[in-house]
């Protein structure tokens, strides 16, 4: 499945409280979809941010009023963007993406402009390789941040780790990077160095070049060796963390034995962690 629907100069119908209008649609796999909505005039976010977006959720039996059902989202698309992107698991009896993954080109969705987030640069301080690890749609933040001119500019290489169970669950992300060659503006910043944007898929269910949690590859090295890297090191080395609970809490017991420390927006430190999604 690799469906897509677009439409070209949608103009908003401000119908919802915070509408906005779906302008593009692209289904990956039964579980993922990304799509893209017009961005409020207004709206300023630091690439890797999220926001609250949603619909309407169904009217009351009783008063028959509507309440609107907003979910935490990260912003996909970066800072400079005209438009919104998003990456969306779709849970078959979740409250918003039941509904939320029959959206079309035309429909209008909520989003409240009140962006806020750990993954940013201003969370780390200065370093020389960035990392990235993601599991899932924990990959969103950094959809965003691989596309910001600032990530090149303030390292000198940046390693995007995702991984997922099958194959065809790395196809944003796959695609993603690819496209970032040939891009305008940032194919130029990615030709500066060799390997400035080093991408890392992994799959812990279906067979693919690279087998297992991207963990236990840190931990017995493989990392290290497949990249002709000697390691993780406090001097030169900031991590970015998204995905589940679990990966989360491994991750920061690894980097930490590594010698990072978790930052945040007011005291920048060696790496951030956020949550890909709760439960
Ligand atoms: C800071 C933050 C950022 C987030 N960014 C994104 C994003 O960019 N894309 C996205 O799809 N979701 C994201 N989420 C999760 C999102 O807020 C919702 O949980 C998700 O859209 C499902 O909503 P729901 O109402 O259908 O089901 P919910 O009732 O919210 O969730 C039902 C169950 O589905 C599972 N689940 C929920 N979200 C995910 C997920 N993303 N991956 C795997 N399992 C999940 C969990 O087990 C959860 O208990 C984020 C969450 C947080 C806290």
């Amino acid at each position: 499945m690799n469906e897509r629907t677009q439409v070209t100069d949608a103009t908003p119908i401000k119908t919802l409280p915070d509408a906005q209008t779906v302008t593009e649609v692209q289904h990956y796999t039964d579980r993922l979809f990304r799509f893209r909505v017009t961005r409020p005039a207004s709206l300023r976010f630091r690439s890797g941010e999220f926001v609250m977006i949603g619909l309407m959720g169904d009217p009351d039996p009783k008063t028959g009023k509507q309440k609107p059902l907003l979910r935490a989202y990260s912003i996909a698309s970066p800072s400079w963007d005209e438009e919104l992107e998003f990456y969306s698991i779709k849970v078959q009896d979740g409250p918003l993406t039941s509904k939320l993954q029959h959206i079309k080109p035309g429909d209008q969705l909520i989003l409240r402009p009140k962006p806020v987030g750990t993954l940013v640069h201003d969370a780390l301080l200065p370093g020389k390789r960035l990392w990235f690890f993601a599991t899932g749609t924990g990959i969103a933040p950094f959809a965003s941040l691989i596309r910001d001119p600032q990530t090149y500019s303030d390292y000198d290489q940046v390693i995007l780790t995702h991984t997922c169970r099958d194959v065809a669950e790395l196809t944003y992300g796959r695609e993603l990077v690819e496209s970032l060659k040939s891009d305008e503006m940032l194919g130029e910043l990615l030709e500066g160095g060799q390997d400035k944007l080093v991408y890392y898929p992994t799959t812990t269910r279906e067979r693919s070049p690279k087998m297992g949690r991207i963990t236990t590859r840190l931990e017995d090295g493989t990392v290290f060796r497949d990249l002709g890297i000697d390691g993780i090191t406090p001097g030169t080395d900031r991590a970015m963390v998204c995905g589940s609970m679990g990966l989360n809490t491994d991750l920061k017991r690894i980097l930490e034995g590594f010698g990072l420390r978790e930052g945040a927006n007011s005291e920048p430190a060696e790496y951030v962690v956020e949550k890909a999604f709760v439960g």
